[in-house]
């Protein structure tokens, strides 16, 4: 028997929360109820919590990164059968499968996407209901078992990393990749450079987290307290030869005047995080021009990828685990929020509703 209430933070406008008892999401056409067990803090979260965001309309329960179980048994239509009380993770896609993204199966990049966690309900809440398009995608995976529940709800922004790497198409074996951004986001993508055979440099702002870095076998992390000091150092480290790849894994718009400064020749800069509203970067496009750079972005992931990305957790190639640093009951949804937003520590996790 299910429980009467669905036990949910509501995010209600910026920087409000309210603690409700909602009601419990109905499965008719064709939407699969899932339980919620574990759902990750994300800094998009905290920057809509903050400012709010285009794509989000209040009252609305935030949440993206999520691990959850079934409640029946799900068929996907790849032939794959999810039984009941299966552990999953969940794709936050919900595309139109009408626009010609969606006809070239590229999911993210939906004309009128919709996101569970930003314009349909997420996993800040005890039950999450799936509409029928992101079932459509596959876009429910069930948990390999020597995952845990608060990893698997990482396995999403991992994705999203995963997803920036497969579409870069320059090889970085043996080359620089600067990763600028010590956060939970740039540890992952220290993870996936240093499989890809990369020398990786972090740049950040945090001590803690760039000894972190260092832990993870980052083979140079440098604190940020001076741009050019920083700048500096990146030439003299890489022998005058800068970055092949700069990952821009921060919303500080400051980064992207960083990462120009120091990609090297023929070298490729992403802006893989969401940088904070009304902030106008200005660039010299000769930077580009006479040093042959890419400038590209990249967002989000879809149900392919996020499988990739579970294997490589299945294979321990990427470890997720040492990126939790808290956990929260949805009670105290607050304090995961501020934790996040002073930076302390790593990701932190709701796992208690
Ligand atoms: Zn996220
Ligand atoms: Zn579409």
């Amino acid at each position: 028997m299910l429980p009467q209430k669905n036990h949910s933070a509501v995010f209600s406008g910026p920087k409000n929360f309210e603690i409700k008892d909602l009601p419990i999401p109905k499965e008719e056409n064709g939407k699969v109820l899932l339980k919620t067990l574990s759902c990750a803090v994300c800094g998009y979260d905290v920057r809509v919590f903050n400012e709010g965001h285009k794509k989000v309309r209040p009252p609305i329960v935030l949440g993206h990164e999520i691990c959850a179980k079934t409640l029946n048994t799900v068929n996907l239509p790849n032939k794959q059968i999810i039984p009941e009380d299966k552990r999953v993770i969940v794709s936050p896609l919900i595309p139109c499968l009408n626009c010609h993204h969606c006809s070239a199966g590229c999911f993210n990049s939906c004309n009128n996407l919709n996101e569970i966690g930003s314009s349909i309900n997420g996993g800040f809440a005890d039950y999450l209901d799936i509409p029928q398009n992101n079932i459509l995608i596959n876009g429910i995976i069930p948990i390999e078992n020597n995952i845990h529940d608060d990893e698997a709800s990482l396995i999403e922004p991992l994705s999203c990393c995963l997803n920036a790497h497969l579409n870069f198409n320059i090889p970085i074996r043996d080359e620089f990749v600067i990763i600028i951004g010590d956060g939970p986001i740039g540890l992952i993508h220290l993870q996936i450079s240093k499989l890809h055979g990369a020398k990786t440099i972090v740049v950040g702002k945090i001590p803690s987290r760039l000894n972190e870095a260092k832990l993870i076998g980052a083979d140079m992390v440098l604190l940020n307290n001076d741009p050019e000091e920083s700048i500096k150092s990146i030439w003299d480290q890489t022998y005058k030869k800068g970055g092949k790849l700069i990952i821009v894994a921060t919303s500080n718009p400051e980064a992207v005047d960083l990462a120009l400064k120091v990609a090297g020749k023929n070298s490729l800069i992403s802006i893989f995080a969401g940088i904070s509203r009304n902030k106008i970067v200005r660039i010299d496009p000769n930077l580009l021009h006479y040093n042959q750079i890419t400038l590209s972005g990249s967002f989000s992931s879809t149900p392919n990828v996020m499988k990739k990305a579970m294997d490589m957790v299945h294979q321990q190639k990427i470890n997720l685990r040492r990126l939790i640093t808290h956990r929260f009951s949805l009670d105290e949804i607050d304090k995961a929020f501020m934790i996040t937003e002073g930076c302390n520590g790593l990701r932190s996790i709701i796992n208690s509703f």
